[in-house]
């Protein structure tokens, strides 16, 4: 499961609890099954199952036996797999390098006589490059724009003219602007990015707010949802980037503590000083595989339509950017159950299929690349390996191991009127307290099927203190809870595969997201379902929320989103902060491109 989607489409579930629950290793052979496959999928030797990695290699050769061992048809592009390339890391290239050009006055010396003194920095302890940096090259005169927010009540470009300049601006925001959610909409890093590149600047040097960590410098890493910002970017330590500021002028302690008096941007250009900045950052690209294996359908007439059972089984590796551990240390994340306890669930249910087979098809699809932005699945939708027009209907299992008094989320309800009463009869006489979600925008695989009208359903035992964290623990798993929701979800798919007729999509109700990053107070609700993977025209989107601002003005799934209103979209962090701008009621033009066309679509933003 990934977190980044939760803020755009997704209100999560959270049991809450962080207490350390031991359950046996399963009563039942069922049970003890699913144990052994999440140990082994959950092992040191899978080291997180990271995309690109040795580990995942080893759960996908698991998963290629078990497949074999039960005679499944291989459905991938190659046998059971189904390579894809996606981007899995960053390094810095050899040509970084940063120097600053800074005429001191000396005394008798007129300034246009004196040569400029040459100011170094040096790459990994004076600054860095972020991760979501263009790479080139950038000079000229540098400007401090106080916060970089540029809002109706507080302009940090008010009265400045930054046009091919570098910009200097502090992270976060005043205290006094913490509460208002004008500004701090416009306040995370990649907004600002944003805002600078829209202004005309031609470089980012971020930095810390006076205070303890002010010296030191965030971890380098891959900027998961677009990996370039469209302008170059570093963050710099505090200590040497306020040696830069002149030392007869204001001093980035006096500006930072204006702003924070008088409320009242202090942006000026840095009088005598040039800057030479050069930023290259080389991208690891690495193919990985989703899995995939048939058990055919046993009524001629209706195996040639597929129920499609999935799991995503890789994982953050050795922790990437999604981790949410305490620690940056490299550590194995051995996401027990995110999600080798879903994989496990398809092991089985291939195990009861092949056993006795429905009269549909059963597709079983193990995905990779679901942390990185649920990039295996819509691979797969993308480049079927079976007509997508067949797919009667997509079952997804994410997180299915820590069941816990019974408590079972299903999602994706609303995406077909055939669904309450599958899972009514489907859970009946089973020890389940289930709760259903109409949406089917959540934030796993299921979601890539959702864009393409395919009915589905989510099964979900909730989140929990283990989550992305190196502690999601195989002894961890309740095994025969795991067991109990896998007889629900077998039921759940044999309704579907022997019923006369598919199920038929519906287009489901938006749900109002109720959860919200902290650093994110967007006002308006917008409704696309984006795609994280990099598209040099633009941010490219698989589909629209029914009845949303934008199905209302027009947009469509495989739309490329150019600009919102008067913000250039080349990422999803663009649209965050074109949308950061606007209040309910707004109508704007949005620019897109369609079928290689470009196309002008009016929306009128609603209230979340
Ligand atoms: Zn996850």
């Amino acid at each position: 499961m990934r977190n980044m989607m939760k803020f755009l489409v997704f209100a999560a579930v959270i049991s809450g609890s962080t207490s350390t629950f031991l359950y046996a290793q399963g009563t039942t052979p069922l049970g003890q099954r699913l144990y052994e496959h999440v140990k082994i999928l959950a092992s040191d030797s899978c080291a997180g199952r990271g995309p690109g990695s040795a580990g995942i290699e080893k759960a996908a050769a698991y998963i290629i036996n078990h497949f074999a061992s039960l005679k499944l048809t291989p459905a991938g592009s190659n046998g059971y797999a189904n390579p894809f390339t996606l981007t899995t890391g960053v390094k810095t290239g050899s040509k970084n390098s940063i120097s600053f050009g800074v005429l001191i006055e000396r005394p008798g010396v007129p300034l246009d006589q004196t040569k400029p003194t040459t100011i170094g920095w040096k790459l990994g302890a004076d600054y860095q490059p972020l991760g979501f940096s263009e790479t080139g090259v950038a000079s000229g005169n540098i400007a401090f724009v106080g916060y970089g927010i540029s809002s109706s009540s507080y302009d940090d470009y008010a009265g400045i003219d930054i046009k091919g300049k570098v910009v200097i601006m502090l992270r976060g925001l005043p205290t006094w602007a913490e509460k208002n959610d004008a500004i701090r909409a416009l306040g995370a890093l990649r907004t600002k990015t944003t805002t600078a590149r829209e202004k005309g600047a031609t470089a980012v040097i971020f930095v810390n707010r006076n205070g303890d960590s002010a010296d030191v410098l965030p971890r380098f890493g891959l900027d998961r949802l677009g990996k370039n910002s469209g302008i170059l970017a570093v963050q710099a330590r505090r200590t040497p980037c306020a040696k830069i500021f002149p030392p007869k002028g204001t001093s980035l302690f006096v500006a930072e503590t204006e702003i924070e008096k008088t409320k009242q941007p202090k942006s000026f250009i840095l009088p005598n000083t040039t800057i030479n900045l050069n930023v290259e950052l080389e991208f690891l690209e690495s193919t990985t595989n989703n899995i995939i294996g048939v058990v055919a359908g046993s009524d001629p007439s209706l195996s040639n339509e597929y129920v499609v059972v999935g799991a995503h089984y890789d994982h953050i590796g050795m922790g990437d950017e999604n981790s949410l551990a305490a620690s940056s240390e490299p550590m194995i994340h051995f996401g027990a159950d995110d999600n080798a306890s879903g994989t496990a669930g398809v092991l089985e249910l291939a195990r009861a299929f092949a056993e006795r087979p429905a009269r549909r098809s059963i597709v079983f699809m193990t995905f990779s690349g679901e942390e990185k932005g649920l990039l295996g699945s819509k691979h797969w939708v993308s480049n079927p390996t079976l007509p997508l027009e067949k797919i009667a209907a997509m079952i997804n299992l994410d997180m299915i191991g820590r069941l816990k008094d019974g408590k079972l989320n299903i999602q994706g309800t609303g995406t077909s009127a055939m669904w309450n009463a599958v899972i009514d009869s489907a859970k009946a006489g089973l020890p389940l307290t289930v709760t259903t979600t109409a949406d089917g925008f959540g934030p796993s695989d299921h979601s890539s099927f959702t864009a393409k009208n395919i009915p589905v359903l989510f099964y979900f035992t909730g989140l929990h203190g283990d989550y992305h964290r190196p502690s999601d623990t195989y002894e961890k798993i309740n095994a025969d809870g795991e067991a109990t929701v896998l007889a629900m979800v077998e039921k759940s798919v044999r309704t579907v595969a022997e019923a006369p007729t598919r199920p038929e999509f519906t287009k489901g109700a938006e749900k109002p997201a109720t959860q919200q990053s902290s650093s994110i107070a967007l006002k308006v609700t917008f409704g696309v379902v984006p795609d994280y993977g990099d598209d040099p025209q633009g941010l490219h989107i698989t589909g629209v929320k029914p009845g949303s601002p934008a199905e209302r003005g027009g947009l469509q799934g495989e739309d490329i989103i150019t600009a919102v209103g008067a913000t250039t979209v080349k990422n999803i962090y663009d649209l965050m902060a074109a949308l950061g701008t606007f209040k309910p009621g707004d109508e704007t033009t949005v620019k897109v491109i369609r079928d290689s066309k470009p196309l002008s679509l009016s929306v009128t933003f609603t209230g979340k």
